[in-house]
């Protein structure tokens, strides 16, 4: 028997130095322990800055913290002259072990091409750290070809020519819904999930039922339970809203097995 274990992540992006970070990760533990949450119900990750990783690991392994932690991006090379840029191993080292790749902002504001995203795959495989692989679509690729196409081509792109694929997560972010409060119906994220998972699996075969898909783009505590309720939504990434302990906490209660 296989499970899908929810997955809550929340994608702290360029806010709160390594102090904040700690403070952040406390209160969120302590919340999450009042409120009897199970992880091993539904897994919760955080995605610090790099400059906070190491705080951050700190402080889980010493309060035994069950919340896992995540980078926000990846270096596609291993090692060398490649200055600013961060490799799988360095992070693997820090206990990280999710890393979020093709975010849209980096697909946006640092030119990430899918060939790169692929990449990005690649180098997380290699230093058995699992991508959350984002895909989405902005507001005119989806007046201009519907919902699923530019997702689909996306995680086919990222996932086409490795070795072997091992466990990647998929992340529906519809650009439109990042940030501005605007949030595709459960059943739009739904379809789209299902038609992501249905792609993959044309490809790629049965691993496809193993992926866990989440859905991000202005997800709060009033509104996740819609989109948990989609049988292919495996969970939720969170950008402002995992700001805030008692909001993340609240998104993070929701209980969704997915037994196969
Ligand atoms: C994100 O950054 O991945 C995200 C979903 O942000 P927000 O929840 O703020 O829309």
């Amino acid at each position: 028997m296989t499970e899908r274990i929810p997955l809550i992540a929340g994608n702290w992006k360029m806010n709160l130095d390594h102090l904040q970070s700690i403070a952040l990760i406390q209160k969120l533990a302590w919340t999450l322990n009042e409120k009897g949450h199970d992880f091993k119900d539904v897994e919760v990750s955080v995605f610090p800055p790099f400059t906070a990783l190491r705080s951050a690991q700190t402080l889980i392994d010493a309060e035994k913290f069950e919340l896992n932690i995540g980078a926000q991006d990846i270096s596609q090379h291993s090692v060398g002259a490649f200055t600013g840029e961060i490799s799988g191993s360095m992070l693997a080292k820090l206990a990280v072990k999710y890393v979020l790749v093709g975010h849209s902002e980096r697909r946006q504001y640092h030119n990430e091409t899918d060939e790169l995203v692929q990449q990005k795959v690649a180098a997380c495989f290699s230093a058995n750290l699992t991508p959350i692989i984002c895909v989405g679509e902005t507001q005119s690729e989806l007046e201009s070809h519907g919902p699923s196409a530019v997702p689909v081509r996306q995680i086919l792109a990222a996932l086409q020519g490795h070795e072997s694929l091992k466990e990647f997560v998929v992340a529906y972010e519809p650009v439109w819904a990042i940030g501005t409060g605007e949030v595709a119906t459960p059943e739009q994220a739904e379809q789209v999930a299902q038609e992501i998972r249905k792609a993959i699996q044309e490809v790629h075969g049965e691993v496809a039922e193993q992926v866990r898909i989440l859905y991000g783009g202005s997800v709060k505590s009033v509104n996740v339970a819609g989109f948990m309720q989609g049988p292919n939504i495996d969970g939720v990434l969170v950008g402002g809203a995992s700001l805030d302990s008692d909001e993340f906490a609240g998104i993070a209660r929701y209980k969704k097995h997915i037994v196969l």
